[in-house]
């Protein structure tokens, strides 16, 4: 017995030595050589089983690493902010001191009074909070892997300085920001690359065949999407971004293959956007700094201010800008697959990570070094956007359609995704020939925390410094968005404080008719509630000329379009077409109003030949 024992333990020293030396390989390449890491907690290597950067990651693969570091760590809260079209988890990871862990609300709530100036709170006894983003375009990355290191050194680094890390910062750590894209291409690549890597471009591994891993499952481009946000991935990023408002927030990409490395700053002046303070322009080259010197400790070339918009706030690099964080771009030269020549020489998966990781580290360091600056900065950008605010003759912006509600609640609730304070407007505005009634129209002040948002959303810039732009250039989201609105000069329209809310919308729910129900056209939503009438089977007919019919004693006009469903001559009863319509009205905004005689007052009656049936379409391929 003592026999064996003896045996296991020596089998046991000599499985912990391998696994030290294996373990010791990997790290020294990302992590140099004088890297110490808690033996309690895996490396990716060890616990994935392949060496970081000879292929590529799955999504479920980070999501199990993720985990497992959460369950091993107390420096660990794992969170799950929402999920993908394919029901992929999206992950944030709080890394930070088991203390702060069990004060993480606390310090969350304490850390968002930077939002009101009046507030007297001291934001520099809290810590630095810091976001860590990869991956948004699922064809980059040497990101997401570089995620996975970067959560590696946080939990189990025995860094001299991860303490002090620890205690003065909240690493918020999103380690892939499109799964659907990501999962595409890491599958492309990982079921063409040889055994022996090809570096030829011509190779198939380097050459992902259409749609490519760039969008998410309906190919959208999610850095595009930070303002408009349609998809589910940028709706939870934007609800988890105002759930903190960071300090710093970096967004780490890859670019062309003949590129080397770039981060802040950007092209000077002409790049930078009149509604940033200048302070962020500033801050980035301190940032600037500590990437160069961790690039130039590994020896990789690197450029910055050649290129690169810092303007476009629908690029995850720009818009924390304009809600109180620094935002930071970072972009590396893809090796697209494990190895890739370039112009000379060729790029490697690994150099690729070991960039990105590297500078992960760096932007780590910076956030605690200039923690006393980045504090001071978000201080005074809401002081000053409250200033703005006061100072400016446009006190605020009136909007709505009544003609169209379901617009104008999409577009209330687009405001308070990006945590701009939207009010009921109480009384009747006449301004500039438009005319905004109380019970379809809302205010937004511009004296609030949110004030350079509200000029992106509703300020119609005319001038801009420069002609030519990568991307977008000026912003006027109410004008995309084709709501009616107009600025208010008088602060008396703002004197009501009551919020805009959601639940408060009441369901119109139609009453009861023997003869016909109508629902006008004007409504964006009129058209899934006319899909679901047809679906159920509901006979439909359109207006093509306008009337004017009596509705509840007055006369009520209706446009070209208008819907009109008879009672008579449906397949089914009143009573089976009055529960459809009921629960139609539930689902869907537009008013569905009962009319009890088809001779109208003016235009065309119920039952003229301009009134034509709707079939429900079919379609071939
Ligand atoms: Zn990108």
């Amino acid at each position: 017995m003592k026999h064996s024992i003896s045996h296991l333990s020596a089998l046991l020293i000599l499985v912990a030595l391998l696994s030290t030396t294996i373990k010791a390989a990997e790290t020294a390449y990302y992590f140099g050589p004088d890297a110490r890491f808690n033996p309690e907690i895996p490396s990716p290597e060890q616990f994935l089983g392949f060496k970081t950067g000879t292929r590529l990651t799955h999504h479920h693969e980070i999501v199990s690493y993720f985990r497992e570091l959460d369950r091993l760590s107390d420096r660990t809260q794992l969170k799950i902010i929402g999920y993908t079209h394919e029901e992929k988890p999206l992950l944030a990871l709080v890394v930070s001191s088991a203390h702060n862990l069990e004060n993480l609300e606390q310090i969350r709530q304490d850390h968002l009074k930077v939002l009101d100036p009046q507030s007297s709170f001291d934001q520099n006894t809290l810590p630095v909070i810091s976001f860590l983003a990869y991956s948004v375009h699922g064809n980059e990355n040497s990101a997401a892997e570089a995620a996975l290191l970067t959560a590696y050194y946080l939990v189990a680094s025995e860094d001299e300085k991860i303490d002090q890390y620890l205690t003065d910062g909240i690493f918020i750590i999103k380690p892939n920001r499109n799964p659907d894209g990501h999962d595409r291409h890491a599958h492309w690549v990982n079921t063409r690359k040889g055994k022996n890597p090809v570096a030829d471009p011509a190779d198939i591994e380097h050459n992902e065949g259409y749609p490519g891993g760039r969008g998410n499952h309906y190919w959208f481009d999610l850095n595009r999407d930070w303002i408009p946000a349609i998809h589910p991935e940028s709706q939870a990023r934007l609800e988890f971004f105002h759930s903190w408002v960071p300090h710093v927030a970096t967004c780490h990409h890859e670019m062309g293959t003949n590129s080397t490395f770039f981060f802040e700053p950007t092209r000077p002046v002409d790049n930078e956007s009149p509604l940033v303070p200048r302070a962020h322009y500033d801050l980035n080259n301190k940032f600037g700094e500590y990437y160069a010197s961790a690039l130039d400790n590994i020896g990789s070339l690197y450029f910055t201010k050649e290129v690169f918009d810092n303007f476009n706030p629908t690029f995850g690099s720009s818009y924390p800008d304009y809600n109180g964080t620094l935002a930071i771009l970072i972009e590396q030269g893809s090796s697209r697959g494990i190895v890739q020549e370039r112009r000379a020489g060729v790029i490697t998966f690994p150099e690729a990570i070991r960039n990105q990781l590297v500078t992960s580290i760096a932007t780590i360091k910076a956030s605690i070094e200039l923690k006393p600056e980045l504090v001071a900065n978000q201080k005074s950008f809401f002081r000053t956007a409250i200033e703005n605010g006061t100072r400016s003759t446009v006190k605020g912006y009136v909007f709505g359609d009544a003609e169209d509600q379901s617009r104008t609640l999409r577009f209330a609730r687009l405001l308070r995704l990006h945590n701009i304070q939207v009010f009921e407007n109480e009384r009747e505005i006449n301004t500039g020939g438009q005319v905004f009634k109380p019970g379809s129209s809302f205010l937004v002040p511009t004296q609030q925390a949110q004030n350079r948002m509200v000029e992106l959303f509703f300020n119609k810039e005319l001038k801009v410094p420069d002609s030519i732009f990568y991307d977008g250039s000026s912003w006027t989201v109410a004008l995309a968005f084709g709501i009616p609105y107009a600025p208010v000069s008088n602060n008396a329209a703002f004197a009501s404080k009551k919020p805009f809310s959601e639940v408060e919308r009441t369901i119109n729910l139609p009453k009861r008719s023997e003869y016909a129900y109508l629902i006008k056209w004007t409504d964006s939503e009129a058209t899934p509630l006319l899909s679901y009438l047809l679906k159920e089977d509901v006979l439909v007919y359109t207006a093509l000329k306008p009337f004017s019919t009596q509705v509840d004693g007055s006369i009520i006009d209706y446009g070209a379009g208008t819907l009109v469903i008879p009672v008579s001559g449906q397949l089914t009863s009143s009573d089976r077409l009055f529960e459809i319509l009921t629960t139609a009205a539930g689902k869907y905004r537009p008013e569905i109003t009962a009319v009890h005689t088809g001779y109208n007052a003016r235009g065309i009656d119920l039952g003229s030949n301009n009134v034509r049936p709707l079939l429900n379409p079919k379609y071939s391929f």
